[in-house]
């Protein structure tokens, strides 16, 4: 395993981007995660945005255990509020194919927020399937298999504060 992306990096991006997030809403944001991997980024931009914020969490199915994405998504756990009219950004670890985050856009913006955006730590534009909107993107990286803050290998290594890529 190497760093790739170290953990000074990572948190003075993630205060960019939640600078940006909050000019971006006057009004206050509802932010939502998607469990697990986001956890993480969620807990260090939250707390770096001092302004109006509320949460929610939404777990979809993901990779398993393997390092290649089955292509299907499926909802695990549901959100616990309404979004009719509310000023929402969905908070992703990764975009990789784009397959989950385009599935998490159009059952959102059925609920009618006023301003759906979206939230993404990391990208990686080589492997994407579906065109997918990304507001604000934290990195983006090659096609490689990353582990850390917030992203596993068979439940391992969401711990470590830096991002790193299994050799
Ligand atoms: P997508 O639907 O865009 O292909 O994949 C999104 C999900 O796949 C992410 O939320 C994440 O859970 C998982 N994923 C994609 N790439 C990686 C990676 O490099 N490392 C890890 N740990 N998970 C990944």
């Amino acid at each position: 395993m190497h760093i790739l992306i170290p953990a000074d990096d990572i948190q003075r991006r993630v205060r960019e981007m939640a600078a940006e997030i909050e000019r971006d809403h006057p009004d206050g944001v509802h932010m939502i995660a998607v469990l697990k991997g986001a956890f993480v980024f969620l807990s260090d931009l939250a707390r770096a945005m001092p302004g109006r914020c509320s949460l929610d969490f939404m777990a979809v199915s993901s990779y398993g255990t393997s390092t290649r994405s089955s292509g299907q998504v499926q909802l695990l756990k549901d959100l616990d509020s309404g979004l009719e009219g509310r000023d929402v950004v969905i908070v992703e670890d990764i975009v990789d194919t784009g397959l989950t985050l385009a599935y998490m856009q159009q059952i959102l913006r059925a609920r009618s927020p006023r301003h759906l955006r979206t939230a993404c730590l990391l990208s990686k534009p080589s492997r994407r399937q579906v065109d997918v909107a990304v507001d604000y993107t934290g990195f983006e990286i090659e096609d490689q298999f990353v582990v850390g803050y917030g992203l596993d290998y068979a439940e391992q290594y969401r711990n470590l504060p830096h991002i790193a890529v299994l050799d």
